[in-house]
Order: C-alpha cells, then sequence, then structure tokens
C-alpha cells in the first residue's frame, strides 16, 4: 500500500486510476457502468474539483469525486441516485458508490470547524479534516441502527412506515442513542413504535447502509407482552403475519431487513423457530 494522500487535487491522479463521480448526490452512470477510468474524464472540466482516494488495490486506486453543481461537463448525461443502484447487478456498485457518497458527504459537511467556524485542511497522513486553533480532527462518522424482526411462535410483525411511503412492509428500526447498548435499543424502538415488550434478543448480522450514512445492526427479538398500538407519527400499520400469508416486503438480497425476514421464513418452514 503506497502513502498516498487520502485528499487529491487533479495534477495528482495516476492513469492507473479509476474513479466514481457524483453530481447533485446523484452518481454518474453510463447504462451499468459506474466507474470511469482515467483517460475518460474531461479534466480540463474536473480543475477545481475534489478528489478523496476510496481504496486501494494492487491494480488501481478507487478515487471519489464530487462534480460542482453548476457544471456542464459531457460526463453528466446520465446520473442516478443511490437507491437504484440497490437494483444493478452484483453487490459491488451499491457498496462502492455507497462509499463514495457518504465520504463525499462527510467533506462538504465539514470545510469548516463546528467550534470555531474556521476552515478546515486536509490532515496529511489520514482521512480526516483539521481545525488547526482548535487542534480538532474530524473523521468521517457512522450511525449505529437497530433493525430488528420481532416474533412470536411461526408468526412475525411488521409495519409499514408512514414517513417513508413504500407500500412495504418490513421490521422495525431505530438508531442507537448516546448511552445505549443496540439490545437496549430494539427493547425501547419496539416500545416506542408498537407497544410490545420483546425479550430473547439475539444478534443476526450487520450492514452498512448509505442512507445517509448508517451501520445497520440487525437482531431476532422474541414477543414479551403487549398488543400491538403503533405510535402514528412512526407506524402506518403494523400486524402479526403468517408465513403463508404476507405482506408486500423487502427482497432477500438487497437490504438485511429482507435477509432478517426470509432467514425467519426458512427457520419457520423447517420448524426449528423458538
Ligand atoms: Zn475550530
Amino acid at each position: 500500500m503506497s502513502s498516498r494522500n487520502h485528499f487529491l487535487q487533479v495534477h495528482e491522479l495516476l492513469e492507473s486510476d479509476r474513479f466514481v463521480l457524483s453530481h447533485k448526490s446523484d452518481i454518474v452512470v453510463q447504462g451499468d457502468k459506474f466507474v470511469w477510468r482515467y483517460h475518460e474524464l474531461a479534466l480540463e472540466e474536473l480543475v477545481e474539483a475534489e478528489f478523496i482516494l476510496l481504496e486501494q488495490d494492487a491494480e488501481f486506486d478507487l478515487i471519489a469525486v464530487e462534480i460542482s453543481e453548476d457544471s456542464s461537463s459531457s460526463l453528466l448525461s446520465e446520473s442516478k441516485n443511490l437507491w437504484s443502484l440497490l437494483f444493478m447487478d452484483g453487490e459491488d456498485p451499491f457498496s462502492v458508490a455507497g462509499k463514495a457518497r457518504q465520504l463525499l458527504d462527510w467533506y462538504k459537511t465539514h470545510r469548516f470547524c463546528g467550534e470555531c467556524g474556521s476552515k478546515t485542511i486536509h490532515h496529511g497522513s489520514e482521512r480526516a479534516l483539521v481545525c488547526e486553533p482548535c487542534n480538532k480532527h474530524y473523521f468521517p462518522r457512522i450511525n449505529p441502527c437497530a433493525i430488528m424482526l420481532v416474533h412470536r411462535g411461526p408468526q412475525m410483525l411488521l409495519a409499514q412506515s408512514s414517513r417513508i411511503k413504500t407500500g412495504f412492509y418490513s421490521c422495525l428500526a431505530g438508531f442507537v442513542e448516546i448511552g445505549e447498548t443496540p439490545e437496549e435499543t430494539v427493547k425501547r424502538e419496539v416500545m416506542e413504535e408498537v407497544g410490545i415488550e420483546v425479550h430473547n434478543i439475539r444478534y443476526f448480522k450487520s450492514q452498512s447502509w448509505p442512507f445517509p450514512s448508517q451501520l445497520m445492526l440487525a437482531y431476532f427479538a422474541e414477543y414479551k407482552s403487549g398488543d400491538i398500538t403503533p405510535d402514528p407519527s412512526e407506524i402506518e400499520d403494523a400486524a402479526w403475519f403468517d408465513i403463508d400469508n404476507l405482506p408486500k416486503m423487502p427482497g432477500a438480497n438487497v437490504s438485511v431487513a429482507g435477509e432478517l425476514i426470509h432467514h425467519f421464513i426458512e427457520s419457520v418452514k423447517q420448524e426449528n423457530f423458538e
């Protein structure tokens, strides 16, 4: 691994570099293609652009580029939001573009110190922005969230969000609050959102989720007591579902919510649910 800086200027780019381009929060694509080669960039249009090193590989380095909002670059004929990349083939487009989007967002929102308002500068060797007067370092942040599938015997509790109207029923989820363990978040969120007490909370797996910068920690939680009482500010509808009578749900291979649900369905089919 070379000691290349995390922040680059146009004259520091290499012909072997590859690029993920972002414009107005979208990712620049051409059909299924979203990674661009050096010779495909119109470099004269990117003199003012910010380049952030994303990944280093034996063959090439991957670099995220923010193209200015008013750019008339010829590359901008097509761009897609991150959501639509979720459904592109393979796991890579989404995770690479998600990482690019999160780093560029972090960079954009930390150009000034939150404490004294001075302009931040690039750290010499780390991916961090620095306020010199305060001697403060700003690193990219992620926000942990707990997502949980509540089950009662062979039934699972699925809910429709009242904020994001997709028509899908899915798992409950919420941000881990300061001072909380994710297991405590599971208990609190389920109580707040649907008025149910859960226990026997088991960790399942995790997923990076760039909407905007979340780390999803997925759990199964067993019903203990209470009746479903949705909080209307969060939940449009919530109900117990049998696996042979399911609503419109997220796919198994896109989000960890879908994986939780489909893992539970499989375990009910094999009758080894608890
Ligand atoms: Zn400062």
